[in-house]
């Protein structure tokens, strides 16, 4: 992609490195924009958010995630955002050091609401399921224990939209 051979021109040019060029692929799933794979030297874009973003996505996301694996080859392991990236970013490929993205994510969130009863036992509900028992239309029973399901916040909370944090598994 010519976006990742340009920044990565700059950052040769300005850190008189040859630094190789990393593999880039479409596999970043869900809300996350894209993933910095610090091992293997790739870099996964989101496909989804991609096609709806086009050409403002390939200019956030790209840098940013360039900026980890540079980071990485140059630093080692230091803090995802931190001092060394913030740095690469502005000083070496010359963009904001922006953390998070700002596209909708709306086409990618999980559609599905968990529920809980008293049994424990986990359901999932869909949107429209959901938005009727928020409007008070309907209530959902569990089959085995016959309670009524109660939506878990907490799990609503850990798919709220990503952040473009790189893989360092
Ligand atoms: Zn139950
Ligand atoms: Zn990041």
């Amino acid at each position: 992609m010519q976006t990742l051979r340009d920044y990565l021109t700059r950052a040769r040019l300005v850190l008189k490195t040859d630094y190789p060029e990393p593999e880039l692929n479409y596999r970043q799933r869900g809300t996350t924009a894209g993933s910095a794979r610090l091992q293997t030297w790739e870099i996964r874009l989101n496909p989804v958010l991609l096609t709806e973003n086009g050409h403002e996505f390939i200019q956030d996301v790209v840098p940013h995630e360039l900026a980890h694996l540079l980071v990485y080859r140059r630093f080692g392991r230091v803090a995802p955002h931190g001092r060394e990236w913030q740095w690469m970013m502005t000083d070496v490929l010359g963009v904001p050091a922006v953390r998070t993205h700002r596209f909708d994510v709306t086409s990618v969130r999980s559609r599905t609401f968990t529920y809980r009863c008293q049994c424990k036992t986990a359901h999932e509900l869909t949107i429209r399921r959901h938005n009727k028992v928020l409007r008070g239309e309907s209530q959902y029973l569990c089959r085995q224990c016959k309670s009524t399901l109660v939506w878990d916040n907490s799990a609503a909370a850990i798919s709220s939209p990503g952040d473009l944090i790189p893989d360092q598994s």
